[in-house]
C-alpha cells in the first residue's frame, strides 16, 4: 500500500473504531409511505471490501481527504447492503435478494431480518433484480440451490441476463471475479422457469417503472416509483455517501464500464437534485434513503433518517 505508514494506519484504525461502528445486523426495517406504495428497507448486513476499490485512480490527496471524512482510512471498509421491499394492495415486491450464505459472512442477513420484522418471505409475489452481482442476486437460492421464494415471479433486464449467461461475462471481469459469473449463472438457472425478461421503460406494476442506468453492470437498471415527487431505487449507481456525490466522475473498481457508469451517475444525480425525488441507495448508510442537493460544482446526499 503506498503512502501508508504504520503511524497513519494506527491513527486510521483508532479513528475508525471511534466513528464508524455500523449498525449492520441489528437494524430494524425502516418503512415509509410513498404514493400508493408502502416502502420498507431491510438490511442484508454489510460487505467488507478493500478501501482500494474506492476510486483508485482519483487524485491521491483529494481521495485521502474524502476517505478520512468518511472514516474509511483502513485497508478495508464496511459497505452496507439495503434491500427494498415494496407493498401495494395486491403485491409484495422485493428489489434484489442480498448475498445469501455463500458470499461474505457479514452479509446474507435479509431473510432473518425479514422474519424478525414479521414479514413472511413466502408472501413475496415479485422480485426485481437491479443487476447480477453477488450481493444483489445470490440470495435467490438457499444452501441446496433451491429458490427461497418459489412462488415469486422474477424480473431481470434482458441485457443483464444475456451478459452473465453469454461469452463476454468472463472477458468483461477481472480474473479474480470469475466466481461472480459462476454464481450469477447458478442463480439464474434456479429462477429460469419463473423469470420474466424486462427492459428499461417497462412497468412491473402500475407506477413502478424500470429505468436504464448502465453500466455498473451491462444491464443495470434502477426503479422509479410514481407519486409524491418521485422515488428512485438506485441499485449501485450511487454507492458511497461522499465519493458518489462529491466526485461522481471518480471511478469505483466495481463498475464494469467505468466511463459510461460515471455518465449514468452524473445524469441520475442531476435528475434527483432537479426533481428533489427520494433516493434509496443499496450501499448507502442504512437505510440509504435520502434526497440529493447541489453543492459547489457537485452534489451532496441529505439522508432522511
Ligand atoms: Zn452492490
Amino acid at each position: 500500500m503506498p503512502n501508508l505508514s504504520r503511524r497513519t494506519l494506527l491513527a486510521a484504525t483508532t479513528a475508525s473504531i471511534a466513528t464508524h461502528a455500523l449498525p449492520a445486523f441489528a437494524a430494524a426495517p425502516y418503512s415509509f409511505r410513498h404514493g400508493a406504495f408502502e416502502v420498507t428497507v431491510v438490511s442484508d448486513g454489510h460487505l467488507v471490501l478493500p478501501t482500494s476499490f474506492l476510486a483508485p485512480a482519483a487524485p491521491p490527496a483529494e481521495r485521502e481527504a474524502v476517505l478520512r471524512a468518511a472514516g474509511e482510512t483502513g485497508e478495508q471498509y464496511n459497505s452496507p447492503t439495503n434491500v427494498t421491499l415494496i407493498r401495494t394492495t395486491e403485491e409484495l415486491i422485493l428489489v434484489d435478494m442480498g448475498s445469501g450464505d455463500r458470499f461474505m459472512p457479514s452479509a446474507g442477513r435479509l431473510w432473518d431480518n425479514l422474519k424478525a420484522a414479521g414479514i413472511d418471505k413466502s408472501k413475496i409475489t415479485k422480485v426485481i433484480f437491479t443487476h447480477g452481482h453477488p450481493d444483489h442476486l445470490w440470495g435467490a437460492v438457499d444452501e441446496l440451490d433451491d429458490l427461497v421464494t418459489p412462488d415469486a415471479t422474477f424480473f431481470v433486464a434482458g441485457n443483464e441476463w444475456n451478459f452473465w449467461t453469454g461469452d463476454n461475462a468472463t472477458r468483461g471481469l477481472p480474473p479474480e471475479r470469475a466466481g461472480f459469473v459462476t454464481g450469477a449463472r447458478r442463480n439464474y438457472a434456479a429462477i429460469k422457469n419463473k423469470v420474466k425478461m424486462v427492459k428499461p421503460g417497462d412497468d412491473v406494476v402500475a407506477g413502478l417503472r424500470l429505468i436504464d442506468t448502465p453500466v455498473h453492470t451491462q444491464g443495470h437498471v434502477s426503479l422509479e416509483l410514481a407519486g409524491a415527487g418521485g422515488l428512485i431505487v438506485g441499485g449501485d449507481v450511487l454507492t458511497h455517501p461522499l465519493i458518489s456525490f462529491q466526485h461522481p466522475d471518480w471511478r469505483p473498481t466495481a463498475d464494469h464500464v467505468p466511463e459510461q457508469a460515471a455518465a449514468t451517475r452524473a445524469k441520475l444525480l442531476d435528475r434527483l437534485a432537479t426533481d428533489r425525488a427520494k433516493l434509496i441507495g443499496f450501499h448507502l448508510p442504512y437505510p440509504g434513503v435520502g434526497i440529493v442537493e447541489r453543492k459547489d460544482l457537485a452534489y451532496r446526499l441529505v439522508p432522511m433518517v
